[in-house]
């Protein structure tokens, strides 16, 4: 199904160049020239509606909320660090577990999640039981939970928002605004006249933003930003830091690095370039601007002005996670070293600075991609894994939508446009009856559509046309085609648009059933989440991904970056348990193509290599995989 809002992204991604968001081992950036496509670019009509998702649950990120907001009252509170870890610990755990903590909770297993001790365990149980946890409760008559608030605002922890409110009686953003206004924080130890501005500009940025940005709008930005500091004079070298560097689904704020002759002038540019809303700090060496990207929607920019010989430790640092990085300090610790963002050093001696290779290097590591410093197991590596997939070696998409359903360009305007990108063949997959509102084709209609494509590629050289669809599952588990006529097609993917209930076990029983079919290839945007919009079905993606990986069937992680689904976490557990991936874009306009980096970061961030992606293969190959299972169910 078509999601109206990227349309507003097209125009803009068309101009700019396609990166891989994935990095050579040296650490530049991969980067590919798109040509222009010849296919005329049409007006595109409103976006559609999206299905609305059914009633509330307890989600694993609900529970990790919950536990990071009591250790943030523990801190404010003053209790000992020991204890507000330990409540952090829980919240991290909760947060990344791919297995839902409803079914964790349901076979007993909380206790023994990593972190999770019996009495957290508890605490998990009762806030699934009753939506409460009584520590939190307790706390809140203790701290006021309006509180929490100011920790929203940059550069606000727990520590500052402490200060404000045992000595200034301040206890939520409007009163903070009101006490600044009224000069009051004067005096109060640690807010001097800038720390007390910057607090002032960060209130009204908060008040400007909301959730995280989405990559797909976070990146346009961090492009646009990087070419500008990239053209001034003095500039040598710019690079993304932060998380956008490490390829995550949304984003806090943007980082840049350079290193340039003329710090201060640097500094001063950036704060003066078209997208720059507001100021809110400019120094000689660092610049953070506010961008507003929409209507009372805006993000943070930073801009770190570096020395050449500091560049790797910087870079390092900057990149994080901050999990990745506690990590990596303690390794430098146990040496008798220290690790910031100037360099690894002993005493004061410099051990390694420069390039990030040296320092991972002098720590007994090989290079880290970005996408991997999550602290999910990297540590143990014990080289670079080279063969994880990039945008390059993707050889064609499987998932795309043409004028025939709800596709703005025709089967040979699309096939054109993936050709310039170099693709060596293309499956044309439009929706099916039960989409009726994307005029979703019936059987009749299909049989027409097939020959159209059979044409189409008769006609066209360098590139295979497949013909399939993107047949809906329906709410009993069966698809919208016979099998005599998905038997016609060549590559079948499946999908649950409109079945997405709250009901686990039925949701995946409507999976299970088409990845059953012998027809159908490709579980697409598996969990039907939209980001900051719609929460994934829940859903039991272990036995989706080895029933998937036992039949022959692909799983799709959905390149558009409002889907990317499956996520990384869940994609890594699929490709665990033996699933193939497709990552694709259900283009539905030729510059949706552009969006692949986004699925492939997101592969990368799963530790997704090459050889698992259904799409890097020879035609001849993926053939082999769709005969193999057709062959299976004959036997
Ligand atoms: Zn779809
Ligand atoms: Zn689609």
């Amino acid at each position: 199904m078509m999601i109206g809002a990227f349309e507003r992204l097209g125009a803009a991604m068309r101009r700019l160049r396609v990166f891989a968001v994935s990095e050579s081992r040296r650490g530049a950036p991969v980067a590919r020239k798109s040509l222009p496509c010849r296919a005329p670019v049409r007006k595109s009509p409103a976006g559609r509606k999206m299905i609305a998702f059914g009633a509330r649950f307890m989600t694993n990120a609900d529970v990790a909320r919950v536990f990071n907001e009591i250790a943030d009252l523990l801190e404010i509170k003053g209790e000992s660090a020991f204890r507000v870890n330990s409540y952090r610990r829980v919240a991290r755990s909760v947060g990344e577990l791919a297995e839902d903590i409803n079914e964790v909770a349901a076979r007993g297993g909380l206790a023994a999640i990593p972190g999770v001790g019996k009495s957290s365990a508890e605490k998990i149980q009762e806030l699934l039981d009753t939506g409460r946890v009584t520590v939190r409760e307790q706390l809140a008559q203790e701290v006021p939970v309006s509180l929490l608030e100011l920790l929203r605002i940059p550069g606000m922890g727990p520590k500052k928002a402490a200060l404000l409110w045992k000595q200034r009686g301040v206890d939520s953003l409007d009163a903070l605004q009101a006490a600044i206004d009224a000069g009051g924080l004067a005096d109060l130890k640690g807010f001097g006249p800038k720390s007390i501005e910057k607090i002032r500009k960060g209130i009204e940025f908060l008040r400007s933003s909301g959730a995280r940005t989405r990559v797909g709008v976070a990146w346009e930005i961090a492009e646009r930003m990087r070419d500008a500091v990239a053209a001034m004079s003095g500039v040598t070298r710019v690079e993304h830091a932060g998380s956008l560097r490490r390829g995550c689904e949304t984003v806090g704020d943007l980082d840049l690095l350079c290193i340039a002759a003329d710090g201060p002038s640097v500094i001063e540019r950036f704060t003066k370039l078209p997208d720059v809303k507001d100021v809110l700090a400019a120094g000689d060496t660092k610049g953070s601007v506010v961008v507003e990207y929409a209507p009372g929607r805006s993000i943070q920019v930073d801009l770190r002005v570096v020395p050449a010989e500091s560049f790797g430790a910087a870079w390092q640092y900057f990149t994080g996670s901050k999990e990745h990085n506690v990590r990596l300090r303690e390794r430098a610790v146990r040496r008798g070293w220290s690790l910031n963002e100037y360099a690894l050093s002993q005493g004061e001696r410099i051990v390694a600075a420069a390039s990030e290779e040296e320092i991972y290097q002098a720590l007994d590591l090989p290079w880290i991609p970005p996408e991997l410093r999550e602290d999910r197991g990297e540590f143990e590596l014990t080289e670079t894994p080279l063969d994880l997939v990039t945008a390059g070696d993707i050889r064609g998409e499987l998932h795309m939508h043409t004028t025939a359903s709800d596709g703005k360009f025709s089967i040979e305007e699309m096939a054109c446009a993936a050709r310039e990108r170099g693709y060596e063949y293309i499956c044309i997959t439009d929706h099916t009856a039960s989409s009726a509102i994307a005029n979703g084709l019936d059987a009749e209609r299909m049989r027409e559509h097939i020959r159209a494509v059979r044409a189409a590629d008769a006609v066209l050289d360098d590139i295979t046309i497949l013909v399939g669809a993107e047949v809906d599952i329906r709410a009993d588990g069966s698809l919208d085609y016979d099998d005599d006529l998905l038997a016609q097609l060549d590559w079948v993917v499946a999908s649950n648009h409109y079945h997405m209930s709250d009901d686990r076990d039925a949701n995946t029983q409507r999976a299970l059933a088409a990845i059953r079919n012998p027809y159908v290839n490709l579980l697409a945007h598996p969990t039907g989440r939209i980001i900051n919009r719609r929460e994934a079905m829940p859903i039991d993606i272990e036995a989706i991904a080895a029933a998937a990986a036992d039949s022959g069937t692909a799983l799709e992680i959905n390149s558009n970056h409002l889907r990317l689904d499956l996520k990384d976490q869940h994609a890594r557990l699929a490709a665990e348990r033996g699933a193939c991936i497709s990552i694709n874009c259900d283009a539905h306009h030729v510059s949706h193509f552009d969006q692949i980096r986004f699925g492939v970061a997101t592969a990368r961030r799963a530790w997704i290599r090459r050889a698992q992606v259904v799409n890097t293969w020879p035609l001849k190959k993926l053939r082999r995989f769709v005969a193999k299972k057709r062959s299976a169910a004959k036997h």
